[in-house]
């Protein structure tokens, strides 16, 4: 068995449950969680002993209800809620299937997609969450017959004594299923191990270092890897508290999330990139006025591509406030490896260097020079820890890739999961690949990169490439250039894809309007600035563009352009799905 290192109170820890049943023992009243409803509000918190009784309680209602190696929904924002629910599943043996309580009518396919994927048995949720949900489920007749159990009545009343028994739950078994986001196709369920968690909780932990005085600040949902496995388990797996607050909080107002950093002397943090953007451009010169960031040692910028601009403008605008630059830790990762491939270390800089547009184009990694105009800016995403080894593969001939060459980024190491739930096929593609010579097995993540001096450049995805006359365009560029072409584009809104037309792959747009322009854009005036954008800075013609009302592309669940969902969207001519914004009085409608 891997022998953990670094924890305070125990030689070797085995799982998760065991994990919390000893910090119950030797830290009782060492407050674990704490949920704040907004920045600075103290709401609720739990301490390590009252969450190993809750989840003890709530893991003895879910034995008794048969529940026992089946699977359960977990369906909650983020909160105290859901952190019981989750280790009360651990407790009882439960496979946890974190899910978002859905919204619109979207959400729903996600939701049904997942159910009927995993066969789930049961869904734990919150009575407020239930009660918001009765009247979608009207329109939705097939989960009338669902059991929901509403966990936190349940525990009001609970007055049985536990009748939990000891499960004998080893580093092997499953921990829960989590469900990729979707960006590029129906997510599927991920099976990840109670040893898949702790190795990459260790592999976290040298690489940002949290000591006695860390203190982690999460808005992330919780059923997303990133937000369940750093926000919440990491702080679990070290002894050290954990502030969170839901991603709706963050959203309507970023100050709040380094507010809570200021207010709680936050230590470790993480987000995606857009977050970053979103506080550079949100947050106001009075409220920076009160932000001490002085305490902000480690913040992730992981989950999706991570800008150089962006990184630069957010060090910019809290200097100020006393953030320091080398706190930004890009990372790579995806759940397929349980959560993190390689990451930036607490203590060093991001690495962002120059490449040559046109060799990336043809798969070649070449520096520019300062003055080169026609370059990509890159962000270097760390190195790996523990086992954790990377190749760099090209994905037609299976052989590793020169060191100058761009490829697909091949993972090995005890953080690769066990394979999707009930999909040997794609499982075995997936997760079980070989190199032309039998060398392996290697999991095949999709995605693009080189390695320079060790280091990962992740440079997009395998399936969104655009391939235009031979050479390979990264959706993410094109996308970047759309946006900043005119003020009526919304940031971070826009899809860039081909489709073909007379036996050649044609270039389209499709871009969210700011919804302060609907009533005033001049369409001609938009389209002509796009095209010329797009024509100066990668030399490519643009078919169409589609300019679509604010808040209506396909994103994943997590926030990510779904850019293979737009396309087909496109392609069906769907107005409803794709609202075109055509003419100042479609726009007033
Ligand atoms: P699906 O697999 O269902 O299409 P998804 O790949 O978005 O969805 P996740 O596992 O949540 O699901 O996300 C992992 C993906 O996010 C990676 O495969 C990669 O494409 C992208 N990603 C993560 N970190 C980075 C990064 N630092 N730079 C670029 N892309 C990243
Ligand atoms: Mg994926």
């Amino acid at each position: 068995m891997y022998q953990l290192k670094h924890l305070p109170y125990f030689a070797a820890e085995e799982n998760f449950v065991s994990l919390l049943k000893e910090r119950a023992r030797y830290q009782p009243s060492k407050t674990a969680y704490t949920f704040l409803s907004s920045g600075k509000t103290e709401e609720s918190s739990l301490t390590y002993q009252q969450l190993d009784r809750r989840a003890r309680e709530l893991g003895s209602i879910l034995y008794s209800l048969g529940l026992q190696g089946e699977r359960a929904l977990l369906m909650y924002t983020p909160g105290l809620d859901f952190v019981i629910a989750f280790f009360a599943c651990l407790y009882a043996g439960v496979i946890a299937v974190p899910v978002y309580p859905p919204k619109r009518n979207q959400s729903f396919h996600r939701l049904q997609a997942i159910i009927k994927d995993c066969d789930a048995k049961e869904i734990l949720t919150t009575s407020t969450i239930l009660s918001n949900l009765q009247q979608g489920l009207v329109d939705h007749p097939e989960l009338h017959s669902f059991k929901f159990l509403a966990t936190d009545d349940h525990l009001k009343q609970f007055n049985q004594s536990y009748n939990l028994p000891e499960i004998g739950i080893t580093e092997k078994n499953l921990a829960f299923l989590q469900y990729t986001s979707g960006s590029t196709g129906n997510p599927k369920g991920v099976m990840v191990t109670h040893e898949n968690l702790l190795v990459n909780c260790e592999g976290m932990d040298r690489v940002w270092q949290h000591t006695s005085d860390s203190v982690m600040v999460t808005w992330l949902p919780t059923f997303h890897d990133m937000g369940l496995i750093y926000g919440v388990l990491e702080p679990l797996y070290k002894g050290i508290p954990c502030y969170m607050m839901a991603p709706a909080y963050f959203i309507q107002s970023p100050f709040r999330w380094l507010q809570a950093i200021s207010h709680y002397k936050g230590t470790h943090s993480a987000a995606p990139n857009f977050a970053y953007d979103l506080c550079t451009r949100k947050i106001t010169p009075e409220q920076k006025a009160t932000l001490d960031l002085s305490s902000w040692k480690m913040t992730l910028n992981g989950a999706e591509p991570v800008r150089a601009d962006v990184l630069e403008h957010f060090a910019k605008a809290f200097e100020s406030c006393g953030f320091n630059p080398t706190a930004m830790s890009p990372g790579y990762g995806l759940a397929e490896a349980t959560l993190v491939v390689s990451a930036v270390h607490k203590e060093d800089t991001p690495q962002v260097y120059r490449f040559q547009a046109e060799a990336l184009q043809k798969n070649k990694v070449v520096r520019a020079d300062q003055n080169d105009d026609n370059a990509v800016t890159l962000v270097g995403c760390g190195k790996t820890e523990i086992d954790t080894k990377v190749l760099i593969v090209n994905p037609n001939t299976l052989t590793p890739c020169a060191a100058d060459e761009v490829g697909e980024i091949w993972v090995s190491g005890k953080t690769v999961t066990q394979g999707y739930w009930q999909r040997e096929a794609e499982t075995a593609k997936t997760f079980q690949a070989k190199l032309a010579n039998g060398e392996g097995t290697f999991l095949r993540t999709g995605d693009l990169g080189f390695l320079k001096d060790g280091e990962l450049f992740v440079t997009g995805r395998l399936k969104d490439v655009l391939i235009i006359r031979g050479r390979n365009h990264y959706p993410q560029d094109i996308e970047l250039t759309v946006e900043q072409s005119h003020p009526a584009l919304r940031p971070g809104y826009g899809a860039a894809f081909t489709v073909e037309t007379e036996e050649k792959e044609r270039l389209i747009i499709v871009q969210e309007v700011e919804r302060t322009h609907l009533r005033k854009i001049n369409i001609k005036e938009v389209k002509e600035a796009i095209c010329k954008a797009v024509a100066r800075d990668h030399g490519l013609q643009v078919y169409d563009i589609v300019l679509i009302r604010t808040a209506t592309i396909p994103k994943t669940s997590s926030g990510k352009i779904q850019r293979s969902r737009c396309k087909e969207q496109f392609l069906s001519n769907n107005s409803d799905c794709l609202p075109v914004v055509k003419s100042r009085k479609a726009c007033l409608a």
